[in-house]
């Protein structure tokens, strides 16, 4: 029993100990990720490992601004930045308006927003939210200590050209002003940039899109050194390693959640889960991008993540052995999902290419759709199986259904990482320590119950074990009992049948005589005949006395008794005897106390004579009896205040080993003489009276130097003097 506390103590352990490994492994790798991740502020004048600082040339301002409102953008043209320069150096008459201070947003060609200005000859400028072309304008100087930065734009759509420092050092697709000779490409791409001498940066993108309003480029670039950029992805693949550990974790953790907790448990883990998720959603616009095709991978992996573990919460809680029909479609519904995850997977992470085909935006939808509707199946199953928690359940499923909809709306915009990470943080430290502390409660449950059913069982061994022994010990009475009663009938037909044979013995002689017996041979005869039905008598009174004094309605009738005046009259009786003989018998009682017990005066008579005659008996012609009553006060004897009676006498005694036995019925001892008469049976009727008045007897004696009976009773509360008190 206290190996298995061991070992299930080391299970808890374990347990807590790889939740506490795991929660430490995602904060540091989100603490890492987020400090590495750290190239895009507020401005970028920020530093943090990692981080670049850049300083948007600005003639007028000089100040350090935010990258992404930094360009400039020259709606319905496409332009080199030979004809901007140009433009540029005819200030006075600028040929082409354009826009500065434009954000690059998702949701169009260019977001011009309430600072920026427009420069141009006061003619109206249309914004390039529709159809058509335009092209963005962005000059940097770099600190000194950047050499190279990358630009990164996660997803043009759907042609373009990039000039960097006056050369085009990328093509997407045809660009053109004419729809015909345009050519879609859907791509992401991080381009290298070097910068001039003096850390100058000029970037031009000449967009075009002729198929959506939202087009161009989909995101803020990305500006880092190419090491950063390094850096970011080990730190998103670590990230993502984490993240996947967590949904196992979380997966696994809610699958041993649904077998082993209560529903209320479920749902408590359920809700926090998807607070979780809004809290994400509400934050999630607020963080950075990443480099190149990780945006979209990223996006793409979250989703099929949450979307495939959420799913595996939910298969869990499907019932188990209900039906064989159920047990099969279980089967092929976790093989086939676990399948399209794997592929997904894959696909996405072996062709990032395919991310930009509207094909697996599709596949997608469709993918979350079905995971959805077996949810809420599952969901609607579970309401009818858990009455009170129905609500909540109904909550879990719109949550559920909710979070995997906003998750596939993002994938098509972009993905914020930073603060995903945090929320991520949040989510996992949350859950582990959820997982952890429901656990233990559970396991402290358990273990209390099992502590109190080995109590409980431990209990009943003990009654169980002693019952048995009870049992055994009946038993083992019984057996004496038969075998004690056995050994009474036959000494009974033994003791009857021998004077009874001693008597037709005689009164066969009589009979048989041919003449006359002789008187004094007549008297022999008679008398000994007489002896032997006195001897028969005693016996058989003996016998009744026993029986009615071991049967349960044999009461006693305690009234006051003088112990000094019942001995007394017993000395007078039997001194009386021994006179004309050399028996010698003295009688001791203190003058002034009447040594009063309570008790029933006839078979405490009985008890007095009978070792008073067993004295006479087993002593020898010039034997001495010594009859003593006194006090007896010491308090280990009947709580104290006791009355003694000692008989004592120099007779022949009994041998050491039979000193035990002579209360027992017919116990003999062996140097009782074939000359004295007797049952045996004298003791153990002392013995069963003595026991019923809460007294005590035992003898001390030595073999040839005589024996030494106590008979002790608790001594009566009053005096001849005084009314007994009434009890009530
Ligand atoms: P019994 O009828 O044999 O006297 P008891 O029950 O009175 O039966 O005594 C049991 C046995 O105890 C006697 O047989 C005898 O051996 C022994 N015994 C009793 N009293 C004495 C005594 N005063 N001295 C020696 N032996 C005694």
């Amino acid at each position: 029993m206290s190996s298995k506390k061991v070992k299930s103590d080391k299970n808890r352990y374990s347990v807590g100990i790889s939740a506490m490994l795991l929660i430490i492994l995602i904060v540091v790798s989100s603490l890492a990720f987020l400090m590495i991740n750290q190239r895009r502020g507020s401005d970028f004048s920020y530093t943090i490992s990692g981080a670049v600082n850049l300083t948007y040339w600005n003639e007028t301002k000089g100040m350090p601004v935010t990258l992404e409102k930094g360009w400039e953008f020259y709606p319905d043209r496409l332009l080199t930045p030979e004809m901007i320069r140009v433009s540029r150096l005819e200030t006075s008459l600028l040929r082409y308006p354009y826009y500065e201070g434009v954000t690059i947003s998702a949701n169009g060609w260019s977001d011009l927003g309430d600072s920026a200005e427009l420069y141009s000859f006061g003619q109206e400028v249309k914004k390039m939210s529709n159809f058509g072309v335009g092209t963005y304008r962005i000059e940097l100087v770099l600190n000194q200590d950047v050499d190279y930065i990358t630009l990164n734009i996660p997803d043009i759509a759907q042609s373009a050209t990039i000039w960097v420092n006056g050369k085009a050092v990328r093509h997407y697709g045809i660009v053109s002003n004419s729809k015909d000779v345009y050519e879609p490409a859907q791509v992401s791409t991080d381009i290298q940039l070097e910068p001039e001498d003096d850390g100058t940066v000029e970037i031009v993108i000449d967009c075009a899109n002729y198929s959506s309003p939202y087009g161009g480029i989909l995101c803020s670039p990305c500006i880092a050194s190419t090491a950063t950029i390094g850096m970011i992805e080990y730190s998103v693949r670590m990230y993502l390693t984490v993240l996947f550990a967590f949904w196992v974790f979380f997966a696994i953790g809610g699958h041993y959640i649904s077998k082993t907790f209560n529903g209320k448990a479920k749902f408590r883990f359920f809700l926090l889960m998807f607070l979780c998720e809004i809290l994400y959603e509400i934050f999630s616009p607020m963080v950075t991008v990443m480099p190149g095709n990780w945006n979209k991978l990223i996006t793409i992996t979250l989703l099929i993540f949450s979307n495939y573990f959420s799913y595996l919460f939910f298969f869990s809680l499907y019932p188990r052995g209900t039906s064989k029909l159920f047990d099969t479609l279980r089967f092929f519904e976790i093989t086939l999902f676990s399948m399209l995850t794997c592929c997904y997977l894959l696909t996405f992470w072996g062709f990032p290419s395919v991310l930009y085909l509207p094909s697996s935006v599709v596949a997608n939808m469709v993918f979350v759709l079905i995971t959805n509707v077996f949810s809420v199946f599952r969901v609607l199953y579970m309401v009818k199986r858990y009455e009170h928690g129905k609500y909540l359940y109904v909550c879990a499923v719109i949550l559920s259904v909710s979070m995997h909809f906003s998750c596939f709306l993002r994938s098509q915009y972009f993905v914020y990482i930073t603060l995903h990470a945090f929320l991520l943080l949040f989510l996992a430290v949350g859950f582990t320590l959820y997982f952890v502390m429901d656990y233990v409660q559970t396991y402290e449950k358990l273990e209390d119950n099992n502590r109190n059913l080995a109590s409980a069982v431990e209990e009943k061994t003990k009654y169980i074990t002693r019952v048995n022994q009870d049992l055994l010990h009946n038993h083992e009475k019984l057996l004496e009992n038969e075998e004690a009663r056995k050994k009474m009938m036959s000494n009974v037909s033994h003791d009857l049948r021998t004077p009874i044979t001693a008597i037709r013995g005689y009164v066969e002689l009589m009979l048989n005589a041919k003449e006359p017996l002789p008187r004094e041979q007549e008297v022999q005869y008679l008398t000994n005949m007489h002896t032997r039905s006195v001897q028969m008598e005693q016996l058989i009174s003996d016998l009744v006395q026993l029986t009615r004094m071991e049967s349960e309605n044999d009461t006693i009738e305690k009234m006051p008794i003088s112990v000094k005046e019942m001995v007394g009259d017993l000395f007078q009786l039997y001194h009386a005897e021994c006179e004309g003989t050399d028996k010698v018998m003295h009688f001791n009682a203190p003058e002034d106390d009447d040594l009063l017990i309570d008790g029933d005066p006839k078979k405490l008579l009985r008890v007095f004579e009978n070792i008073i005659v067993n004295a006479m008996k087993y002593t020898k012609d010039d034997g001495i009896i010594d009859i003593t009553c006194h006090r007896y006060d010491d308090p280990a004897m009947l709580g104290g205040n006791a009355v003694e009676v000692l008989i004592k006498d120099n007779g022949v005694g009994i041998p050491a080993n039979e000193v035990p036995y002579v209360f027992d019925r017919f116990y003999r001892a062996e140097n009782s003489g074939i000359n004295k008469t007797g049952s045996g049976l004298g003791l153990s009727i002392v013995k069963s009276i003595m026991d019923k008045h809460g007294g005590k007897i035992w003898v001390e004696s030595d073999e040839g130097k005589g024996s030494e009976f106590h008979i002790v009773f608790k001594a009566s509360e009053y005096t001849f003097d005084e009314e007994p008190e009434d009890d009530e």
